[in-house]
């Protein structure tokens, strides 16, 4: 799923690095001997752990929610980023918007990695509202690109928004 996603390919490979549990988050660098007081950049109330971080963090929870809202289903987030990757397309009953649907994750996955960065080295935060729009943004974007490929148009691409 992740080298078929028609993303950017440095997201891509960062979706990989994720699915490996490998992004020099607080926990892995902790991992190989740079000990730090680990606290996430979103919350500031639990240590910055992958799956805190990119699953169950209570701003990237809004972002999973944002999507699912608009899909309209019900979704039990799994506890792993590997197990979201192999669950995304079945829970959300994509169907014809496979190729859309499929960008979510990574799109929420970056659009995290990218915030937590401007915190952790510009000191610089959204707030949750800007969080959202830059995360809808993003994907409209990406879907736009999807469309240029194919062909469609752009209302039909983000019909279901
Ligand atoms: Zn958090």
């Amino acid at each position: 799923m992740i080298w078929k996603t028609k993303i950017p390919y440095k997201v891509n490979c960062f979706t990989w690095l994720l699915a490996k549990e490998t992004v020099l988050t607080h926990e892995n660098l902790n991992k190989r001997g740079v000990h730090l007081c680990s606290r996430c950049f979103l919350c500031e109330e639990q240590g910055e752990t992958i799956n805190h971080l990119f699953l169950h963090c209570k701003w990237t929870t809004q972002l999973w929610q944002m999507f699912t809202n608009m899909r309209e289903i019900t979704w039990v987030k799994p506890g792993r980023i590997k197990e979201v990757l192999k669950c995304w397309n079945r829970d959300g009953n994509a169907g014809r918007k496979e190729e859309r649907w499929k960008m979510v994750p990574s799109c929420i996955w970056w659009t995290v990695w990218l915030e937590r960065n401007q915190r952790c080295h510009e000191g610089k935060q959204s707030n949750i509202q800007r969080f959202k729009l830059k995360c809808l943004a993003l994907y409209y974007f990406w879907c736009k690109q999807v469309v240029l490929d194919s062909s469609e148009v752009i209302s039909t691409n983000i019909d279901w928004l």
